[in-house]
């Protein structure tokens, strides 16, 4: 039997275990996907190994540390340096990225986004940037620390709280981890309200909660969602993957959808 992760910190509202393993079972694939509390991202590649395990997903806040535990990065994860799945190739540990992809697929139904706010500068904010840009999106980033915003300054106007001046948005998303575990926004309540003053559509990365930021979005009648169509969008192309491609995608998409009702 095939053994699979999620790394994280925190890691028990994952619900990729449910996913994968729903997928699994239904179509009698003999593998079975747990989650790894891990506090030091350093000590991914070991415990990966340790484990004996076939994959892995790598989430908050070790996407970064993931990138530099394989042995190889492939596809759009070489472009970003962030790493969200990880396979044993014969012992080699093979990076790939589906977070971008995953939540492209979660904005289909928002039409004509040419111009997006990122709130946060982490590992997920790079991977969507980068693809935005790659859409030939105009994409702005709005952080709370400056020293994260080195590496976007060749692909978005860069700002923290002291420096923002607010434009029209298309799309404004959340991938700062303020409202996952706490109850904060993602930027002071002055900036977050001029922000959603001046957008069409809100997206938050973090699912299965509310968070105050979309609480903020439904009271001014804004369309928005939540990170769960993001979530089945990596979830997919990630199973793949641990499948090898032996499974047809649209079973997965349907057996991984058939866990969120859960
Ligand atoms: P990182 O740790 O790499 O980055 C976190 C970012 O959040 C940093 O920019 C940090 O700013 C900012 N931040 C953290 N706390 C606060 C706060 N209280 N106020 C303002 N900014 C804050 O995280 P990831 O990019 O890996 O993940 C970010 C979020 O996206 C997580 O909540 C994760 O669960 C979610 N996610 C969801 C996915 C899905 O499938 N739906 C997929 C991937 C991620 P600073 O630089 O100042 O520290």
């Amino acid at each position: 039997m095939k053994l699979f992760s999620i790394f994280g910190d925190p890691v028990s509202h994952s619900r990729s275990p449910l996913m994968h393993n729903s997928v699994f079972k239904h179509l009698d694939y003999d593998a079975c996907y747990t989650r790894t509390h891990l506090k030091d991202g350093s000590k991914l590649r070991d415990t990966f190994l340790n484990l004996k395990l076939s994959g892995a997903n790598i989430t908050v806040p070790h996407k970064e540390e993931a990138f530099k535990a394989c042995d190889e990065v492939r596809g759009f994860a070489k472009t970003v340096g962030v790493v969200n799945t990880i396979i044993n190739e014969n012992g080699k540990l093979i990076g790939y990225n589906t977070d971008a992809d995953g939540f492209m697929y979660a904005i289909q139904e928002f039409k004509e986004i040419k111009n997006i706010l990122v709130l946060g500068a982490g590992g997920t904010a790079k991977a969507l940037v980068s693809r935005f840009v790659q859409d030939d999106i105009k994409v702005s980033v709005l952080n709370r620390s400056a020293s994260r915003l080195e590496s976007f300054k060749s692909l978005a106007t860069c700002s923290t709280w002291d420096t923002f001046e607010v434009t029209k948005y298309d799309l404004v998303v959340n991938t700062t981890s303020a409202g996952l575990k706490d109850e904060e926004l993602p930027a002071p309540l002055e900036i977050i309200t001029k922000i959603l003053q001046n957008t069409s559509f809100v997206a938050d990365a973090i699912y299965g909660k509310l968070t105050p930021f979309l609480k903020l979005a439904q009271n001014k009648n804004i369309t928005f969602k939540d990170g769960s169509d993001m979530l089945l969008g990596q979830g997919v192309l990630a199973n793949e993957l641990f499948t090898n491609h032996e499974l047809k995608k649209e079973d997965i998409q349907k057996y991984m959808a058939k866990s969120f009702e859960l």
